[in-house]
């Protein structure tokens, strides 16, 4: 008998392997931060003697889902304070920048801490930001403690004049970049690992873009950036450089397979062939696009793009374009969007988006190898889905109620790495009701300090 540290018994197990066998009666066996073993529990009873037997009766267990797009400062603790029914240059310009700029240390610590917080309860265990607007190395000490696995970079650009405070020219960008990428390229075994990642749309010089791709290739890291979720950033590049973004990126040598773009709503035919030339992943954030009014029902490429070759993956964005970051929402979006839009029931069937929001998002962050997947030699990124409740009874056909039934709440226990970050509904890493209390008082210091005004409709008596 080998000995394990964990034997998950009795479950029905979603591995998300090359098959996409699902397990009755299934075991996962786990030993330090590997799974080193998933089939039916008589034959992995016989094989291995846990230290912990977990009775997976009540549970799916699923690999833990890949975000793939997400503002871990700036937007958590201001979450919902924008209204909804500002325009998106108003939105970026008159709101979220000033609201971006006056997070202190502490504040932005604490913003990546309640949204890894949010994504560990719903069952996301990964997760790739978009950039930290300021103080990376407290966010990077706030992340390992509550342990997610997360890939991390600066907030990096050199074109905006405002705000003052996180301005910066091309060389001061690129150095920020290199010194993020130097100091994190790889912390906590591997778990948070720096990124080359800019702002995007039309923030960068040529220079800066050709810099983080070369940072990207040189670090042997991923890039990422916006691109096109509104028809401002191909206006831009036209009326600049007489082409359109993504053509413009691919003639400076910016796309590959490690980068990873965000949104591309707003794309043509011939930037969907050089996305697929080039192996880009996208990040198809469908609650912003909700939100914000980006036309992704109407002129949103996304199937074409999958058809394509491009990998397509889910991303949840920032808490004032998509106030929510449970990826198994956003994933029931991706699955449906489409097929209302072009009155389709094909598009984007369940076991479609599932792998979205899995192997689609481990592909993209690069640890297809690691993640996406409950497979023996991959890490034990699991999430128990509780069974004893409503929107998961009856249980009959698994990737439908996933997608269509469930969501974050019914999401009970999680391991990252082996570890068991979330038992019975409650982080273990951290004190829950104290991030709450602290992030509640933050928030409303933040607003304050903007002096932006309170815009909520309904009379507060
Ligand atoms: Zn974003």
């Amino acid at each position: 008998m080998d000995a394990v540290d964990v034997l998950i018994e009795h479950a029905l197990v979603v591995t998300m392997n090359d098959r996409r066998e699902v397990v009755t009666d299934g075991s996962v066996a786990i030993r330090g931060r590997d799974v080193v073993a998933v089939g039916k529990s008589a034959d992995l009873a016989a094989r291995y003697e846990p230290r912990e037997r977990i009775d997976g009766r009540r549970f799916v267990v699923t690999p833990g889902m890949v975000n793939t797009h997400i503002h871990v400062t700036g937007e958590p603790l201001t979450r919902g304070f924008v209204p909804d029914d500002t325009p998106f240059e108003e939105n970026v310009f008159q709101w979220l920048v000033p609201l971006y700029s006056v997070y202190t240390e502490q504040e932005e610590r604490l913003s990546a801490q309640l949204a890894a917080a949010e994504l560990l309860k719903s069952g996301c265990t990964a997760f790739l930001e978009a950039g930290t607007v300021r103080f990376v190395d407290a966010v990077v000490e706030g992340l390992v403690e509550i342990g997610v696995r997360a890939r991390i970079g600066a907030w990096v650009w050199d074109l905006p004049p405002e705000p003052e405070v996180y301005r910066q020219i091309t060389d001061e960008a690129v150095e920020r970049l290199e010194r993020t990428l130097a100091a994190h390229r790889s912390v906590a075994g591997g778990r948070i690992q720096a990124w080359s990642m800019i702002v995007g749309h039309t923030t960068c010089s040529d220079a800066l873009w050709r810099a983080a791709k070369d940072a990207a290739d040189r670090w042997e890291t991923g890039l990422n950036f916006h691109m096109s979720p509104a028809a401002t950033d191909p206006e831009g590049f036209l009326a600049q450089y007489g082409k359109r973004p993504i053509e413009h990126l691919a003639d400076l040598g910016v796309l590959g397979a490690n980068a990873v773009l965000v949104h591309c709503v707003h794309v043509d035919d011939n930037e969907i062939k050089l996305l697929a030339h080039h192996r880009c992943s996208v990040a198809h954030c469908p609650t912003t696009a909700l939100k914000v009014s980006y036309g992704v029902t109407q002129i949103g490429k996304m199937p074409e793009m999958r058809a394509a070759g491009v990998n397509v993956a889910i991303g949840t964005d920032g808490n004032n374009a998509s106030n929510y970051s449970d990826m198994m929402r956003a994933t029931y979006l991706v699955a449906g969007l489409f097929k209302d839009a072009r009155r389709d029931p094909k598009m984007f069937p369940a076991e479609v988006a599932y792998e979205m929001a899995t192997l689609g998002g481990a592909r993209a962050i690069l640890s297809e190898h690691e993640i996406g997947s409950i497979e023996p030699g991959k890490r034990a990124d699991l999430v128990l889905h509780d069974r004893d409740r409503p929107e998961w009874t009856p249980l009959l056909n698994v990737a439908n109620q996933l997608v269509w039934a469930a969501d974050g709440r019914g999401v009970h226990t999680v391991f990252v790495d082996g570890r068991r970050v979330v038992d019975a509904y409650r982080l273990t890493t951290l004190d829950e009701h104290d991030l709450y209390r602290r992030a509640q008082a933050a928030g409303e210091a933040i607003v304050a300090r903007t002096g932006l005004p309170d815009r909520a409709k309904w009379p507060r008596i």
